[in-house]
């Protein structure tokens, strides 16, 4: 697998800053839901790493569980437009005050379907909690209450996105020039 070096066009987001602005979340919704049962929900696989920091400075009691949905495969860069469950959450949502975190918002048509099948579940609340968002990207609109970050049309990895599965470790988020990433076979 080539090296990110090779491709990172610029580092958009830096560590420090991401992680400076997941704490303000954190304290945000432990502010929000304090004295409230609180379920956080996390897309995987791309949510995870956001997932784990925000849930380290969230100080109030609270659960995860996580959910699989489909719309980009492996190689695509384009949303299939509708979501597909391939993991389903173990917890039932009925009545609980729930989080939906997930690393990007592009076209919205990932979050919007998720949000539609939770809905029927009949959470007691349900929110939308996104490290990034892509505005110009838009297609469906999608309630975002908790943003990191609103970011140009660029595509992007690291901090839980990925390049072909590669590179969610990463602790920045960086933009990719797409002339000099090779995929691999
Ligand atoms: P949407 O349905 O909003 O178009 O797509 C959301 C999903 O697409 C995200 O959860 C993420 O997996 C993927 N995605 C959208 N934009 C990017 C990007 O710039 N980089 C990467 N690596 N994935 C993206």
């Amino acid at each position: 697998m080539q090296p990110y070096q090779e491709f990172l066009a610029e580092i958009l987001i830096d560590e420090k800053s991401l992680q400076a602005r997941v704490k303000e979340l954190g304290q945000q919704i432990s502010a929000d839901y304090q004295n409230q049962d609180l379920l956080l929900i996390c897309i995987l696989r791309g949510g995870v790493p956001f997932l784990v920091d925000l849930s380290r400075h969230i100080s109030i009691p609270h659960m995860m569980d996580f959910m699989a949905v489909s719309s980009y495969g492996v190689g695509k860069r384009e949303s299939s437009g509708s979501a597909r469950v391939s993991l389903d959450l173990q917890m039932d949502i009925r009545d609980k005050n729930v989080i939906l975190v997930e690393d990007i918002v592009d076209s919205g048509l990932t979050i919007a379907s998720v949000l539609q099948l939770l809905e029927t579940r009949q959470p007691k609340t349900l929110k939308v909690c996104a490290l990034l968002d892509k505005p110009e990207r838009r297609e469906s609109e999608v309630p975002i209450h908790y943003l990191g970050f609103s970011i140009p049309n660029k595509f992007v990895f690291g901090y839980g996105l990925d390049l072909d599965e590669y590179h969610r470790n990463l602790p920045f988020v960086g933009v990719v020039d797409l002339d000099k990433y090779k995929p691999s076979e």
